[in-house]
């Protein structure tokens, strides 16, 4: 029988990076995915990154991950989003060629050592003394792992829905994961069903584009690997077209038809990806609602419309879609559907994305009730490098909420569950200004060096921008000036005396690098990528400094480890219900149990004393 030290189901975001985590750090995996073909198959729109998404695909390539790499190989509009706004809020994002992109993901995954490919379907989860012990294959197979990644998307038990018709499948065209969906509800964890939903897709040579407004890509356009320096693919211009009175009418007057609006579908989808039907209802006082024709290839003319999924019936799509602007005489290639599938409640999960009952079992991805190729990616990168550590007895790697978004997302997850499928923004991270685009490899790459799951080439381009860039802000933080001297350059500061040092002149908004540079010409020697990075790190210092206080405190609770088998039923002064929330939860560390809605200080104290009792 063959044996590996960690097994990967499922070739999708998740799986990607799991497996290449878990070959990365040593571990002898096989990736055994339905459709070699398929992985990195993008199941809705052509396109990575976006706000707070960009910033984890850039947190996994700091990692190490492939999902950068790939995207950089297969984007055809570069954008970053909220470009205006501070580099906090700032989201790459790249539309993609489907076809370059599953092409540069496969390529990148059949060149890593440790990493085999099979093409199978995985029918059982075999456990034994609540351990894994392997897993069979749809011919019978028996194959040996004690540590599996589980990342099967919307595969197990899949529905879609167009309008009254149902059709048993994990994406369209693909049959769902039904055996494995048992093997799995028998393991004993707590399941829901989610849904989401794609729009139809155009042929774009029907489309009208005449008076449609463009939107132009970056130039130049930003690469998502902290590996590049530039993208090479040529870059699509996107157009923007919008729904109008009529579309709005021919919607309303079909909602029964809707498998979500006629109680077909009872459970829950992405509220911030609403399908189209959803947003007439919900914002029944907007006029029109924005739709961008994305290109899903160089060399293909399919068009997905961003903003009209739907499982509306065929005849009703056709309707709606002919009443937009420059889709008034477009063919549609592929109806839009929704889709209903299971979930594990990821309160089932530890930190390390292992589950709580079997040891050895990690799961990542929409699995775990999330939406999105990046928030399946961050776990999956998560997943697969603990599943490998675990395989070598190692401690798992559990990043903090302090140091990355791919943190936060995990924290949210296991301490308060998901009704909805999540996604992740800008807004659920308390650190933002700290978690940024820019800075994702200084937070993360030394983890990655430490952990070994980097290529020597990453280490060095690492290690050699670092040491400029300290270089660069010890020679800012040297250089100074007076309010009196400052003056004499046009420079308007408080004539309070002080002298005050390149670095923080570069917090004022009216002062540039540039105009230091005329100043102090030894500042033109650095290059402007890292002078950007310098400008970055001065406007934030301030506000960073502020919450350090906050993360340190934070950090300390967070090393106050609690035994996942602690007795809370033994304190006396915790109530009832906090004691249910805890011992559903189990969170592993004071500062997760902090963060438990009814948690109380009072509660803590108590938990905090019996933990110095306990040892
Ligand atoms: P997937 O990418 O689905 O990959 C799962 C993999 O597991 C597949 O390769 C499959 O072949 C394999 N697999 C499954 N079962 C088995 C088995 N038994 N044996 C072997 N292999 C198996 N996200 C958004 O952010 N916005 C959207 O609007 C959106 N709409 C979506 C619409 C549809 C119709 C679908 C299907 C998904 C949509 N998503 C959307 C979600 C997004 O596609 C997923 O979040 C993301 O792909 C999840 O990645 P994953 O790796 O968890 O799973």
């Amino acid at each position: 029988m063959k044996k590996y030290d960690v097994i990967v189901i499922g070739g999708g975001h998740a799986g990607a990076e799991a497996a290449s985590a878990a070959a990365r750090a040593g571990a002898q995996t096989l990736l055994i995915t339905k459709g070699l073909d398929k992985i990195g198959e993008m199941s809705c729109n052509p396109s990575i990154g976006g706000v707070a998404k960009g910033i984890i695909v850039r947190e996994i390539d700091a990692l190490g991950g492939v999902i950068g790499l790939a995207i950089d190989q297969a984007g055809t509009h570069f954008k970053v989003l909220n470009a205006s706004k501070g580099e906090a809020v700032h989201g790459p994002r790249a539309q993609a060629d489907r076809m370059l992109y599953k092409k540069a993901l496969q390529k990148i995954l059949s060149n890593i050592a440790n990493l085999e490919l099979l093409d199978a379907e995985v029918t059982t989860i075999n456990t034994e003394a609540k351990k894994i012990k392997s897993i069979n294959i749809a011919n019978g197979e028996e194959i040996t792992t004690e540590n599996l990644v589980l990342t099967t998307g919307t595969f197990l038990n899949g529905i879609i829905h167009i309008g009254e018709q149902q059709i048993s499948a994990g994406r369209k065209g693909e049959a769902p994961a039904l055996k494995l969906a048992e093997s799995i509800k028998k393991l004993g964890f707590r399941m829901g069903r989610m849904k989401t939903g794609t729009p139809p897709r155009i042929d774009g040579k029907t489309i009208d584009y005449s008076e449609l407004e463009v939107q132009k890509a970056d130039n130049p356009p930003l690469p998502f690997s902290f590996m590049h320096d530039e993208i090479k693919v040529p870059q699509l211009d996107c157009h923007i077209t919008y729904t109008n009175e009529k579309t709005h009418e021919i919607i309303r007057d079909n909602l029964d038809k809707s498998a979500i609006f006629s109680g077909q579908i009872t459970s829950k989808g992405p509220r911030y990806c609403p399908s189209i039907e959803d947003k007439i209802v919900r914002f029944a006082d907007k006029d029109k609602h924005q739709v961008f024709l994305e290109k899903e290839g160089l060399d293909d003319d399919t068009i997905y419309p961003n903003g009209l999924s739907t499982s509306l019936p065929e005849d009703v799509q056709e309707a709606y879609i002919h009443s937009l602007k420059g889709l008034e005489n477009c063919k549609i290639t592929q109806y839009g559907y929704a889709i209903e599938y299971d979930y594990v409640d990821p309160r089932e999960l530890k930190l390390s994305l292992e589950t709580k009952q079997i040891s050895g079992l990690f799961l990542a991805g929409q699995i775990n009730g999330t939406t999105g190729y990046e928030e399946a990616a961050g776990q999956g990168i998560i997943a697969g490098l603990n599943a490998a550590l675990a395989a070598q007895k190692k401690e798992p790697l559990i990043l903090k909420r302090s140091e990355a978004y791919i943190g936060v997302l995990i924290d949210d997850l296991i301490r308060v569950g998901t009704n909805e499928p999540y996604r992740m923004f800008t807004s659920r991270a308390e650190y933002r200004l700290r978690l940024r685009a820019d800075n994702a490899d200084q937070r993360l790459t030394p983890k990655a060096i430490d952990l070994n799951i980097v290529p020597r080439e990453t280490e060095i381009k690492f290690t050699a921008k670092i040491t400029d860039l300290r270089k660069l802000l010890n020679i800012l933080a040297e250089l100074n000036l007076t309010p009196n001297e400052a003056a004499k350059y046009g420079f308007k500061l408080n004539k309070d005396g002080k002298r005050r040092s390149a670095f923080e002149l570069l917090k004022y908004p009216d002062i540039s690098y540039e105009k230091l540079a005329e100043i102090w010409p030894e500042l033109k020697k650095f290059p402007e990528k890292l002078a950007k990075q310098a400008v970055i790190e001065a406007k934030y210092a301030d506000y960073i400094k502020l919450q350090e206080k906050d993360i340190s405190l934070l950090e300390k609770d967070e090393e106050i480890k609690i035994p996942i088998d602690f007795a809370y039923g033994q304190i006396a002064n915790l109530s009832s219900e906090v004691k249910e929330k805890l011992n559903e939860i189990k969170p592993e560390n004071l500062g997760q149990a902090a963060r438990i809605s009814g948690v109380t200080p009072a509660a803590l104290m108590a938990i905090l004393i019996k933990l110095k009792k306990n040892s």
